[in-house]
């Protein structure tokens, strides 16, 4: 838009800028007014001299226009006419073009001030929209001149900070009175320690004197700034967040006190630090509260765990942590202590005392927890156990620091004061138990167990009558594990329940491989846990097997100890009558080694004694063990019961078995145990006769 009362002038200006722009020509200041923003101009070009109002006027009433604001307007003023040019300026003119006009090069200069005016008003609109999105991030600047000790802050960093209106900024003084009064001298202390070689930025979080927003800085050293150049968020909600999160995953829930998960990782920070001669671990296991969850619930067990956390914190002049709540990672490494509730009835405390003064403090728990819990109107006595362990011992891994402690409260049950000091001796046991129990478990799931059949043979025929099926633990890493190493463990932890199902399942699928066509299938005994023996459901279980695998009762033994017998006398009975109904036949084991008396035995549904191999050994040397022998036969045949010998190595022994009266052996003498495909080529009706057929038993009753 030309704004000129005369014709010459708008004349050229339109015919040396019509190639280039659209140009309207207006020929009065009022009327300029009017129409600018119906015509909406790029750039108004606006002769300084004209009738009614001039071109100052005019510049003035545009620039208090709200769409004029920011408009390029170009004065034409004439040659050397200083004060003209000044008062443009004044008025707020872009910038002026002298008369006369240069016509070759007036399009190419509007050209450069209308790009110089299109890079303003992005960066203007950039400004806002940074402005808007620090609004919406909740973030500002602020910049900090330590020479001076002032602050500067942007609009939105002011508002966060809570300061007044201030164009001179702000003294530290100032700043710092907005920081919580218990985090002020520590926001001071960063920032007057700030190093100029600081990279990355520096972080902290403090929060405002209201205590209910939390602000976060990142401090970087600006050359640009000659100081400090920081950003401040609100970072209020991400906090609240924060701590739901460190709440949930590092405090218990019941008592508030930190839980095992933060226990560790702090102790192992403290480890970590070194000094660790100073560190000792205490670990309080209160039985007590173990029983009341049995008989109670947890509603009775919550309250009585706070008032035990209660008291365990006021004996030990420990003060429960306050929000917001330290992660384990946050919490200062100068602590004397730390209590932690570490499992549903196990407390865990963490001192820098040296173990003697541990002992002291052992005995303050003790005493804390002396008094009885009042339990639904009755009085518990509170038994506690305490395991001791310090830091001399455990490679720095606060894992077993922690381990130790616990392995010397397992035990202190066994002693009078139950107070048990770690030593080596204490966790060697226990820590190889445990893992091989966690591998047991895994290896009954990965069906790493095999069954191994050792034949039965009639000694005065060598005739194949059965087999024992022994089970062996084939482990990837060590090879052939004997069920001597894991099986008293299986049965201490009850996985020997999964493991006898697993037996059976693999004797039934082996069974019904012997009764293919072509093989001679004999009977099949397997070893059953005293402990199994409680099971009522024990006889069905194998039923069902059997069943499904389409085989019979009559295919199956069961061998059971007698000393697994006589400690469960009456509880056992109906087991064996069940499994007996079925027709599953039922053998005593490593008969003669475990004080039957004979009045219970005939109550029993028995139909064979093993004699123990500890009588077999030594036969032909032992008179005493010879007449035992004796007798146990015996006393089968006046049961009517079968009697079968074990670990027969030599055939003066099985030689003497026959001429007492006993044809079935088991023993090396005939056959180790062997693998299942081994012992299936046995019963093939068309393989050459086995080695042990050769063996001439010279008895004079079998020939
Ligand atoms: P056991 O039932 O008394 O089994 C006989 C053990 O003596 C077997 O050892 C067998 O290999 C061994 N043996 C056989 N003949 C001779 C011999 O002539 N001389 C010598 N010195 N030893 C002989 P194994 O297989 O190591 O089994 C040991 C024990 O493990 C078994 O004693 C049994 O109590 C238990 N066991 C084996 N398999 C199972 C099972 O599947 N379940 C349960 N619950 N226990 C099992
Ligand atoms: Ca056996
Ligand atoms: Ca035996």
């Amino acid at each position: 838009m030309a704004v000129d009362d005369d014709p010459i002038t708008t004349l050229i200006i339109e015919d040396s800028l019509a190639h280039r722009f659209h140009v309207d020509i207006v020929s009065s200041g009022e009327q300029a007014l009017q129409i600018f923003e119906q015509l909406s101009p790029d750039l108004i070009l606006l002769d300084v001299l004209m009738q009614g109002m001039d071109g100052f006027e005019v510049c003035t009433a545009l620039r208090s226009h709200s769409k004029g604001q920011t408009l390029p307007v170009v004065m034409l003023t004439s040659q050397d006419d200083i004060d003209s040019i000044e008062h443009a300026y004044e008025v707020g003119a872009t910038d002026f073009i002298a008369k006369p006009i240069n016509t070759a090069l007036i399009a190419h200069r509007l050209c450069y001030l209308l790009r110089a005016h299109a890079t303003l008003k992005a960066l203007g609109r950039q400004e806002r929209q940074l402005a808007a999105a620090q609004r919406i991030a909740k973030l500002g600047h602020w910049e900090f001149d330590p020479a001076q000790g002032r602050f500067q802050c942007a609009e939105a960093a002011r508002e966060l900070l809570n300061l007044p209106h201030q164009p001179q900024g702000f003294s530290l003084h100032q700043v710092l009175a907005q920081v919580h009064p218990r985090e002020r001298a520590q926001v001071e202390q960063r920032l007057l320690s700030l190093d100029l070689a600081q990279r990355p930025p520096v972080q902290f979080e403090h929060r405002l004197c209201s205590g209910t927003r939390v602000l976060r800085q990142n401090v970087e050293y600006s050359s640009e700034v000659g100081g400090w150049l920081g950003t401040v968020q609100d970072v209020t909600t991400m906090h609240r967040s924060a701590q739901r999160i460190i709440k949930l995953a590092y405090y218990d829930q019941v008592t508030g006190l930190p839980n095992r998960d933060f226990f560790l990782e702090y102790l192992q920070r403290r480890l970590d630090q070194g000094g660790g001669a100073e560190i000792c671990v205490l670990v309080v296991e209160i039985d007590a509260l173990k029983r009341v969850g049995i008989g109670w619930g947890q509603a009775v067990t919550e309250p009585l765990v706070r008032d035990l956390s209660r008291r365990l914190m006021a004996d030990m002049d420990i003060v429960a942590l306050e929000a917001p709540l330290p992660s384990p990672q946050a919490w200062s490494l100068e602590q004397p202590q730390l209590l932690a509730r570490i499992s549903d009835a196990a407390f865990a405390l963490l001192s820098t005392a040296h173990s003697q003064a541990c002992h002291r403090l052992t005995q303050r728990l003790l005493t804390a927890l002396s008094q009885p819990l009042a339990v639904a109107g009755i009085d518990l006595p509170i038994t506690a156990k305490v395991g001791l362990s310090d830091a001399l011992d455990c490679d720095e891994d606060a894992n077993i620091l922690l381990h130790h402690a616990l392995a010397a409260a397992a035990t202190a049950c066994l002693i009078a004061d139950k107070v048990q000091t770690y030593h080596r001796d204490l966790d060697n046991g226990e820590r190889s138990r445990l893992t091989l129990e966690a591998r047991l478990r895994r290896a009954i799931n990965q069906q790493e167990l095999e069954l191994w059949y050792q034949p039965k043979i009639d000694g005065c025929n060598g005739k194949l009558i059965g087999a024992e099926g022994l089970v062996r633990w084939r482990d990837p890493n060590e090879g052939l594990i004997p069920p001597g190493h894991f099986i008293p463990l299986a049965e201490e932890t009850g996985l020997i329940v999964p493991l006898t199902n697993r037996v059976l399942d693999l004797v039934c699928a082996d069974l019904r491989l012997m009764h293919a066509p072509g093989l001679s299938p004999v009977k099949i005994s397997v070893n059953i846990s005293a402990a199994q023996l409680d099971d009522e459901r024990l006889p069905e279980g194998i039923a069902q097997r059997l069943s499904s695998a389409g085989l019979s009762p009559q295919d199956l033994e069961l061998e059971i100890t007698e000393r697994a017998l006589m400690a469960r006398l009456d509880s056992v009975l109906g087991t064996l009558t069940a499994l007996h109904t079925l027709g599953i036949r039922l053998s005593l084991d490593d008969f003669g080694t475990g004080y039957s008396s004979l009045g219970y035995l005939g109550r029993f549904p028995i139909d064979e004694l093993k004699i123990d191999q500890s009588f077999v050994r030594d036969l032909g040397t032992d008179a005493a063990g010879e007449t035992v022998v004796r007798a146990i036969v015996a006393l089968a045949r006046g049961l009517g019961l079968y009697v079968i010998a074990e670990g027969i190595e030599t055939l003066e022994q099985a030689t003497w078995l026959c001429n007492n009266g006993c044809e079935r052996h088991q023993g090396y003498l005939y056959s180790r145990p062997l693998e299942r495909d081994a012992f299936l080529q046995l019963l093939d009706k068309r393989a050459p006769p086995p080695p042990w057929s050769a063996l001439r038993c010279p008895s004079a009753l079998c020939n």
